[in-house]
């Protein structure tokens, strides 16, 4: 027998402000994670003068003075609770600290300054910087009294913020922490609903954040009871929302999940729907309750239990909230309803019915994909365009291939994504985007004076480290000489000719020093000049030791 499930996943109604906001994830006062890792600057150590004694973060003491440093992420506060004494003994050139910022490639500190502190005399404190560090140097105090603090800014320059979603665990002042954060079972949640959409959409999911592969989940302790929260009945989303925003965990381009850890009165999860409902939050409720009987608890249904499990009931209304975030279905659909929900099939994700039931066993992304996905209409918003859809692994591997065969090259993380989102709006098909792919100015100014013969020379050298055989090569001339083909189709050609040893071997080996690249390049390296990104595949062969080499030289140039 089928369940079936009433319509309980109200939209709620956005409350005065417009949520965009700049502040960022850590601030001043809030214990933040050991890895916590400034925006953008990797991981962190401190030292007292010249030596690094540790890394992490909200150190709890240096020596028996209890030296603290509360890190945000656009600064610190260094605290003296017992106050501080400075060593006397001359020469010397430093007393204090040096946060640094690890490891190497990172974006290099812009500024540091103090911007607060409540020590007589705190403007001849100094502050310095370079790249990597920012050095707090007390020289010419002789001590500091109980209680002193310094605050220091740091600026970074502006990075672009990928669209991306942020999961966060929340429970109520009063609330239980199940653990659910850190036991793998909202990470296997995320997976699950993930995984459904790339079966849906032919590999693409939501670009999730994440910390070593698997979904990063923020721990959020709301500062009222669940009594509280409850009391706001349909409005509780807003107002766990308005408090997400007041207390700087949100930022603009981003969107939030929220799996809410308690309970909430007739329904279980509820979202934004811009414009109509300006926000960025969209939550499951994991205790919602219901005063019909007849409708089971939220909490009646359990979460997948495991990545590639069949999504539930959880799964799919957190994805279905998400959805909403995004803005869809909009109301140019055909077949949108009830603000954000279609009508015309209750399997879809985005169904609601005031009286027929969402039946979430065989579920389906837009079902005939003519309202929210797919629809490649213009002139009505299409989640297979939103900049928070994943190009599919299956297209940003073959673009890859694509940028070693025909540019010699790892490629870059931005055109990477470009070219394998086009190719999979193309219903991935690489050919029908190697025009425009090749026909480029890098193309021009590397290759546009060179004969067919060097350029077919050319693509071979670059996909398999080799000359084309005699016969190959006057094939492929006389196809461009008559123009029949194109220089691009026929790299395609030589890149899937390459299925058998050493040819095959070479290929596999160049990608694997192009992903490696690419990775390192989209971890903060810079990319360097495309004659960097050629040396760094022109000596990888068949032999696995060009591609340790070749490794090591990347890891070099980086400085990891
Ligand atoms: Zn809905």
């Amino acid at each position: 027998m089928m369940r079936s499930w009433t319509w309980t996943h109200a939209l709620s109604i956005a409350i005065g402000w417009i949520a965009a906001s700049n502040a960022l994830a850590g601030f001043l006062g809030n214990a933040v994670a050991a890895n916590y890792a400034w925006p953008d600057a990797g991981a962190l150590l401190y030292a007292s003068g010249s030596a690094v004694v540790g890394t992490g973060l909200e150190f709890p003491s240096v020596g028996g003075a209890n030296v603290t440093v509360d890190f945000s992420d656009t600064g610190f506060r260094i605290t003296y609770p017992n106050g501080w004494s400075f060593n006397t003994v001359t020469p010397k050139t430093f007393d204090g600290w040096v946060i640094s910022v690890l490891p190497g490639p990172a974006p290099e500190l812009k500024g540091a300054r103090v911007v607060g502190s409540n020590i007589p005399g705190s403007s001849s404190l100094q502050v310095t910087f370079d790249a990597s560090h920012v050095y707090v140097n007390h020289l010419g105090f002789s001590s500091f009294a109980a209680g002193s603090y310094i605050d220091i800014a740091v600026d970074w320059p502006a990075s672009p913020l990928l669209p991306s979603i942020s999961i966060i665990y929340g429970v109520a002042s009063d609330g239980i922490d199940r653990g659910l954060a850190t036991n793998g079972t909202l990470a296997t949640s995320v997976r699950s609903w993930n995984n459904w959409l790339r079966g849906q959409t032919g590999g693409r999911g939501l670009r999730v954040d994440s910390r070593n592969g698997l979904p990063d989940i923020t721990f959020v302790r709301f500062n009222q009871t669940e009594a509280a929260y409850e009391a706001n009945g349909v409005f509780i989303r807003d107002a766990l929302e308005a408090e997400l925003h007041a207390r700087g965990y949100l930022q603009s381009g981003k969107i939030y999940a929220l799996y809410y850890d308690g309970p909430a009165s007739e329904h279980c999860g509820g979202a934004s729907y811009p414009p109509l409902l300006p926000g960025q939050v969209g939550a499951f409720y994991l205790r919602g309750h219901f005063a019909n009987p007849a409708i089971p608890p939220c909490s009646s249904n359990p979460f997948a239990s495991n990545p590639t499990a069949t999504p539930g009931y959880i799964e799919l209304s957190m994805l279905h909230e998400i959805v909403h975030v995004l803005g869809y279905v909009p109301s140019c659909s055909p077949h949108q309803v009830l603000q954000g929900h279609v009508s015309d099939n209750q399997h879809d994700l985005m169904y609601a019915d005031p009286v027929k039931p969402w039946l979430i066993e065989d579920a389906v992304l837009d079902f005939n994909h003519d309202d929210y996905y797919g629809h490649g209409r213009a002139d009505c918003p299409d989640l297979a365009d939103d900049p928070f859809l994943l190009p599919s692994d299956y297209s940003l591997d073959y673009v890859q291939k694509a940028y070693v065969a025909y540019y010699g090259r790892p490629s870059d993380p931005a055109g990477q994504a470009y070219w394998a989102g086009r190719m999979d709006a193309e219903g991935q098909s690489l050919t029908a985007i190697i025009g425009a792919f090749g026909n480029s100015d890098e193309f021009n100014r590397r290759y546009g004076g060179l004969s067919y013969v060097a350029l077919v020379t050319k693509i071979y050298q670059q996909a398999l480290g080799r000359s084309p055989e005699q016969g190959g090569l006057d094939y492929y001339v006389g196809e461009l000489l008559a123009g029949r083909r194109t220089l691009q189709s026929i790299t395609l050609d030589v890149l899937n000719g390459a299925t058998t040893p050493p040819d095959s071997t070479v290929v596999a080996n160049k990608l694997d020093v192009a992903a490696y690249y690419t990775a390192k390049v989209a971890a903060g390296c810079p990319y360097g000049t495309e004659q960097d990104g050629v040396n760094a595949l022109s000596g990888v062969t068949a032999i696995a030791a060009t591609v340790t080499a070749a490794k090591a030289a990347i890891d070099s140039r980086c400085g990891s």
